[in-house]
């Protein structure tokens, strides 16, 4: 019986020509034929059975956890499983689908391979910090990668939010604040992970969380979104409609409210926008309990949000257990359409179409490829390069960086010596015992050299409990002994040392989801901790953990140097000490920007101006802050090198063009420093009269260069009306004839302008 299960999916895939290779109709057309043969063999249980999407496995994100599984899937009430880990797991579970349900389908596996699976590469923000696009895509390809050859077939990834305030703790998951470098970083990692769908280490992405989730009130997570159609066509929605352009097969839809409605019963989010404006012809997904969530929201009762949603345009109900428990029942009551069930139905069985597993549900369940293809060295050897790529250098006083590898060094800091913190917040599949220790790491990198001196210095903060909420899933740090204690035995370490690497920060939990924070400072204990090492009147040098852009104003002042490592993956232990001691130059730069105190929160470069600018802090009726200037601490787009860059020889091509023509901005960048560096050329440009108000800069290009030492190189960016675009107040999308400033420079503070006329 079992067996004549399996031959019949493979004879039905024989017969029609599953495997063959044809055009794109042809294959539609060879796929539709198949949907519809099996739909009809299909109870209308078995129909919504394919929308669900429980919850299994140990790795559990929210509050729900769902039970028998096994038993539902053989009653065809199941569609697909996330985050269960293991091979073989997932391939006992999909052959129960495939063997003991009536029909056979297999089943999606998904997991949140957010930024690597058991190599993990640096959280989102930092790798955006990279500004590398063909690293970024190929961190996507690695992750892709181990994850299929542990049977992984779906990730919840790339979340696309922007984010103008760091409060909110999910800023580490996304890109930054901007929507043009965003949007091509969806692209690059849509392509990273789908690639054309075909080979067994190409999965399905999900783009999220859609939408707007980046921009809740005050920074708190899962808060109240309200922003106009006009600011989310120019601001936020660029990257996700760039990753559906690219081919992204899921969206996700988020938690939050857009324009009063839960982004999860938005029919004019989740189908006018996505499917009818963007063209999307892939499945939407629930974000956890998204649809038993609107019932918190106000929407109704669990029948009446569950048709919401299906209304709305989801297709697959992440852990609510909404439709298998409410959809027969409202189609009964005229609540819902037969068509609507049938539409979502059929949305999930071509995403297991495109994917491959009706002909082979066990493409993804080899189980001798995770010996070979997870956590390889090839692998950590990218994760490493990619993870010293994204560190930031924000401050080199003195060229305090980079230190000799001689002497005594002493690496104090509650940071130092944790396996579990090194890889970050998301990265559920990581083994943190597989990971060195900062410790370790420096040890290895100096060998004999010099010698490694260590001290805690403190916990993480002050207040037990505030530190147990802010380190869950089991990644305590805490010290049983007195902070007096502590700080004695590091002072006594530091009184030993040539100089101090300071290693402080955030805990990976400290930024994530549910991770809100008021006060972006370093924290209580940490920053006493640092006071007392300054105070020695040794270097000291700050090694700074964060998923976020924190509050540095103190540190600016302070600390001769701070180098920005967010959470560098699980190769951190490795990478940091090759840039503090000089073997690899720093390079990123900024995606977001760095504000002087949170009550400039939120910011973003890309600000719009008041008709009353500031033209200096402070001056009575501009826009201004009684008590804080306007500008950031540190600005988009900047970081500093070992190495120094010059930038000369600004030309525009010509002073005006034409808006089927192009105009080319160069500029000449020459490394005067010495050492061999990367440098990111950005440009920017302003658009100085418009229908509508337009930012004071807007990133258009960026180009990633190597420079040896005193080499120079030009680089020419090509400017087309595609560029000059915006979303107008009818939200057409055209360009403006005028005056556009054209900025180049290493950041978004410190540039050339020039100017030319766009010419209708
Ligand atoms: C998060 C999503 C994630 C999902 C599944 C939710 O809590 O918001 O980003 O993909 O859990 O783990």
């Amino acid at each position: 019986m079992k067996l004549k299960k399996l031959l019949f999916v493979s004879a039905f895939a024989l017969t029609t020509g599953l495997a063959s290779v044809a055009g794109p109709a042809a294959n539609d057309a060879k796929m539709n034929k198949f949907i519809d043969d099996l739909m009809g063999k299909m109870t209308l249980e078995e129909k919504i059975g394919q929308l669900n999407l429980p919850v299994t496995g140990e790795i559990v994100t929210g509050q729900a956890k769902s039970s028998d599984v096994a038993g539902r899937i053989k009653k065809g009430q199941v569609g697909g499983l996330f985050n269960l880990k293991g091979v073989d797991r997932v391939r006992d579970i999909q052959k129960i689908a495939v063997e003991e349900s009536r029909l056979g389908i297999p089943l999606l596996f998904g997991m949140d391979v957010i930024h690597g699976y058991e190599t993990v590469f640096p959280i989102p923000l930092g790798l955006s910090c990279t500004w590398d696009m063909a690293a970024i895509e190929k961190s996507a390809r690695i992750a892709a990668k181990e994850c299929s050859a542990d049977g992984i077939n779906w990730t919840f990834s790339p979340m696309l939010d922007i984010c103008h305030d760091a409060r909110w703790g999910r800023v580490s998951e996304g890109n930054g604040e901007d929507p043009f470098l965003g949007a091509r970083i969806a692209e690059a990692m849509v392509r990273g992970y789908q690639g054309d769908l075909k080979d067994k280490d190409e999965i399905l992405a999900c783009v999220k969380h859609f939408a707007l989730y980046g921009a809740p009130e005050a920074g708190r997570d899962y808060n109240t979104v309200d922003m106009s159609h006009w600011r989310m066509y120019n601001d936020y929605f660029p990257p996700y409609k760039a990753a559906i352009e690219a081919g992204a097969q899921s969206v996700m839809a988020s938690f939050n409210i857009v324009d009063g409605i839960p982004a999860t019963g938005n029919r004019w989010l989740l189908t006018e926008v996505l499917r009818d404006q963007w063209g999307f012809d892939g499945f939407v997904v629930t974000d956890y309990t998204g649809i038993y969530e609107m019932i918190a929201h106000g929407m109704g009762d669990f029948q009446t949000v569950g048709a919401l949603a299906l209304k709305a345009g989801v297709d697959m109900d992440m852990v609510s257990d909404a439709f298998v428990g409410t959809l027969a029942k409202s189609l009964k009551e005229g609540k819902v359409t037969e068509e609507e069930i049938n539409t979502a139905c059929r949305r999930i069985l071509e995403a297991k179409y495109r994917l491959g597993l009706f002909e082979d549900p066990y493409k993804y369940c080899d189980v001798k490829r995770p010996a070979k293809e997870v956590f390889t060295a090839e692998n950590r050897a990218e994760a490493r390069k990619i993870a010293r790529e994204s560190f930031v250098l924000l401050k080199n006083e003195g060229n305090a960086l980079p230190l000799k590898k001689s002497g005594k060094i002493a690496l104090i800091g509650p940071l130092v010596n944790t396996r579990a913190n090194m890889p970050g917040t998301w990265s559920v599949a990581a083994v943190s015992e597989k990971y060195s220790t900062l410790l370790e790491g420096f040890q290895a990198a100096v060998g004999d050299k010099a010698e490694i001196l260590y001290a805690k210095g403190s916990n993480l903060m002050y207040d037990a409990a505030r530190e147990k909420d802010a380190t869950m899933f089991g990644r305590e740090i805490r010290d049983n002994r007195t902070d007096a204690e502590m700080l004695k035995e590091a002072l006594e370490v530091a009184a030993k040392a040539d100089v101090i690497v300071a290693a402080l920060g955030e805990s990976s939990e400290m930024s994530g989801e549910s991770s809100s924070r008021t006060n972006l400072e370093m924290p209580d204990a940490q920053r006493d901790l640092l006071k007392a090492l300054l105070a020695t009147g040794k270097p000291v040098v700050l090694v700074l953990f964060s998923g976020r852009p924190t509050v540095l104003t103190w540190e600016e002042e302070n600390v001769p140097a701070i180098l920005n490592v967010w959470f560098g993956g699980s190769e951190t232990a490795d990478a940091v000490p090759d840039v503090v001691f000089g073997d690899y130059a720093p390079s990123g730069k900024l995606t977001s920007t760095f504000p002087r105190t949170v009550g400039q929160l939120p910011m973003s470069y890309n600000y719009y101006n008041t008709g009353r600018p500031q033209k200096q802090w402070f001056s009575k009726f501009t826009t201004s802050y009684l008590d804080c200037p306007n500008e950031p601490l540190y600005p988009f787009g900047y970081g500093l090198s070992y190495t120094k860059f010059q930038y000369s020889d600004f030309a525009l091509s010509a002073d005006s063009m034409k808006e089927d023509g192009t105009i080319t901005a160069s500029v000449k960048v020459s490394n005067v420093g010495n050492y061999d560096g990367d440098e990111i050329v950005q440009l920017y440009i302003r658009d100085m009269v418009g229908s509508v108000v337009r930012p004071v800069q807007e990133l258009k290009g960026f180009e990633r260069i190597s420079l040896k030492k005193g080499e120079s190189k030009t680089v020419t960016f090509t400017i087309n009306a595609e560029l000059l675009k915006l979303y107008n107040s009818k939200l057409d999308y055209v360009c403006e004839p005028g005056e556009f400033q054209v900025m180049v420079g290493p950041n978004s503070r410190d540039v050339e302008v020039k100017s030319f006329n766009l010419i209708k």
